[in-house]
């Protein structure tokens, strides 16, 4: 089964944040929804960034 990742930084913050071992994309979503809460005050992300974040993750 696929794991997934993503790392904040690769949606251009300098954030050592990174998700590891997600069994879907939607986890991960979720999980960097969470993080950018709490860590980068984003109560909603934009659609871009959404989008940025989408294709930032990868399958490990
Ligand atoms: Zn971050």
């Amino acid at each position: 089964m696929a794991k997934y990742s993503f790392k904040c930084r690769d949606v251009g913050m300098d954030c050592a944040f990174e998700i590891h071992g997600a069994s879907s994309v939607e986890e991960v979503m979720e999980a960097a929804k969470a993080h950018a809460k709490l860590s980068h005050g984003l109560d909603t992300i934009p659609p871009e960034l959404a989008e940025k974040a989408k294709q930032a993750i990868k399958e490990e």
